[in-house]
C-alpha cells in the first residue's frame, strides 16, 4: 500500500536546512507535496523554487520583494499565491491542510511560526534549536497541550532520538545514565588562542565538515552551537544538565550517543549530510532515501575524542551554566549572540568579542524566570538593545580588518 501524501510547510526553505527539506522531498514526490515555502528576503531563489514544487503559498518578509515575486510567477503561469510577513508564517504553520512542517528559520525569527504550527498539533520538524533555546518550558508544555509531533532535525539530537526507546519514558525511567554530546569543536580547535582575536568571518564559516548557513557556522566556530544544542537537549529529552556531556569528536561521524545504565552506550552514524536527519524525520517511524551516500569505514581512518576546552570556547561555559538556570538566562544569552554574530559577520566587531559581549550581557541584564511568551519576547528585546550598545565602542578599538 502506497503512504498516503503528506502536506508539508517549509519555513525558511531557501536555506541550508530548506534546500536540503527539498532535496528529499524531490526524490520522494510520491509522498510529500508542498503546501508552503517561505524565505526572508532572496525571492529569486524562492522564485525557482516555487517553479518546481509549485506549492500553494510562497512567504517573504518584505512587500517589494513579495510584489516581484508575485509578478514573476504571474509571468510564467504559476498560482503559487505570494503572502507577506510574520502572521502569513503562522497561517501557513497552522493552514489545516498542513501535516508536516519543517521549522528551518535561523534565529529568534523562527520562534512565533514554529509555535504556531505546534499549537496546531501539527508534526514538527525542528531545525531551529533558538526557539527551544528561548522558550524551552513554554514551548515543550505547548507541545504537550496541542499533541503535536516534535521530531528533531539537528544532527545530535536526531542521533540521540534514534538512540532512545521508541516510547521514551524520560532519562530515569528508560535507564540511562547519560547523553553524549558530540561536536566536532569547529574550524578553531587546534589554532592558538592568541590567534583567535584576529580570525575572519570568512575562515570562521569555513567549518571543517559541514555545509551550514553563516549564523550557524560562527555558532559552531566559537563552540556556542553545542550549548545552544545543550540547552536543547535539555528541553527535548527532559535532561538534568548533568546527565548531558559535551564530547568534541573532530571527524563528525558519531552524531551522538547514548549511555545507559547497564554500561552501553548506542551511537548514531553516518556521513555529515543534514538529509539523513531531515528524511528519518520526514519518513519516521519509516525510512526512506536521503541521497547521502554509505559510510566508508575502510577509508574512514580513526575517530578520535577530546574534552571540551572551556578557555577557548568561553561561549560554551556560559551556555552550560545558563542551562542550569531558569530559563531566563539561556533567552537572554540567545539574544545577545544573535547580535554578537551578526555584528561579527558584518565585520563590525573581532571573533573573540562575540563571547565579550554575550558575558557582559548575561551580566547586566534583567532576568526572570519566564512565565509568558510575552516575558520572553520582552527579555529578548531587552538583551538585543544591551548588546547592541556593546558594539559602538568596539567598533572604534583596534581590530583585524
Ligand atoms: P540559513 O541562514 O542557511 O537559512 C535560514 C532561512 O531562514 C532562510 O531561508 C532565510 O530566508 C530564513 N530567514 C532568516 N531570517 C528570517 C526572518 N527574520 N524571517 C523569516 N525568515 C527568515 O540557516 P540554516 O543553516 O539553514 O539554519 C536554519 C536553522 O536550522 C537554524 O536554527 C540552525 O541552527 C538550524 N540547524 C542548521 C543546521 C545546518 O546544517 N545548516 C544543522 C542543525 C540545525
Ligand atoms: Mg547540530
Amino acid at each position: 500500500m502506497s503512504p498516503t501524501v503528506q502536506h508539508i510547510t517549509v519555513l525558511g526553505s531557501t536555506g541550508s536546512i530548506g534546500v536540503s527539506t527539498l532535496d528529499v522531498i524531490a526524490r520522494h514526490a510520491s509522498r510529500y507535496r508542498v503546501h508552503a515555502l517561505t524565505a526572508s528576503t532572496r525571492w529569486q531563489e524562492l522564485l525557482q523554487q516555487c517553479l518546481q514544487f509549485a506549492p500553494c503559498f510562497a512567504v517573504l518578509a518584505q512587500p517589494e520583494h513579495a510584489l516581484q515575486l508575485q509578478q514573476q510567477l504571474k509571468a510564467q503561469g504559476s498560482s503559487t499565491e505570494v503572502l507577506v510577513g510574520i502572521e502569513a508564517l503562522k497561517q501557513v504553520s497552522a493552514a489545516v491542510e498542513v501535516d508536516v512542517v519543517m521549522a528551518a528559520i535561523v534565529g529568534a525569527a523562527g520562534l512565533m511560526p514554529t509555535l504556531a504550527a505546534v499549537q496546531a498539533g501539527k508534526k514538527v520538524l525542528l531545525a531551529n534549536k533558538e526557539s527551544l533555546v528561548m522558550a524551552g518550558h513554554l514551548f515543550m508544555s505547548a507541545v504537550a497541550d496541542s499533541g503535536a509531533q516534535l521530531l528533531p532535525i539537528d544532527s545530535e539530537h536526531n542521533a540521540i532520538f534514534q538512540c532512545l526507546p521508541a516510547d521514551y519514558p524520560g532519562i530515569a525511567a528508560a535507564g540511562i545514565r547519560k547523553i553524549l554530546l558530540t561536536g566536532s569543536g569547529g574550524p578553531f580547535r587546534a589554532t592558538p588562542i592568541d590567534q583567535l582575536a584576529a580570525v575572519t568571518p570568512a575562515q570562521a564559516c569555513q567549518h571543517p565538515n559541514w555545509s551550514m548557513g553563516r549564523k550557524i557556522s560562527v555558532d559552531s566556530a566559537t563552540m556556542m552551537n553545542k550549548g545552544l544544542e545543550f540547552i536543547e537537549a535539555r528541553w527535548l529529552f527532559d535532561a538534568q544538565p548533568e546527565q548531558i556531556q559535551v564530547v568534541v569528536h573532530p571527524q563528525s561521524i558519531i552524531h551522538s550517543m547514548v549511555e545507559y545504565q547497564d554500561g552501553s552506550v548506542l551511537a548514531q552514524l553516518g556521513n555529515p549530510d543534514m538529509r539523513t536527519p531531515i528524511a528519518h524525520a520526514l519518513a519516521w517511524p519509516e525510512r526512506i532515501d536521503s541521497g547521502v551516500a554509505s559510510l566508508d569505514f575502510f577509508t574512514l581512518g580513526s575517530l578520535d575524542f577530546e574534552r571540551p576546552d572551556f578557555d577557548r570556547f568561553p561561549c560554551l561555559a556560559l551556555a552550560i551554566e545558563a542551562a542550569k538556570s531558569s530559563g531566563g538566562e539561556a533567552a537572554v544569552l540567545n539574544a545577545a549572540n544573535e547580535v554578537a554574530v551578526e555584528a561579527f559577520l558584518q565585520g563590525q566587531i573581532g571573533f573573540t568579542d562575540i563571547a565579550r559581549i554575550n558575558e557582559k550581557t548575561l551580566a547586566i541584564a534583567d532576568i526572570c524566570e519566564p512565565s509568558d511568551l510575552a516575558t520572553v519576547i520582552a527579555m529578548d528585546a531587552a538583551a538585543r538593545k544591551l548588546a547592541t550598545e556593546q558594539i559602538t565602542p568596539l567598533m572604534s578599538s583596534t581590530r583585524p580588518q
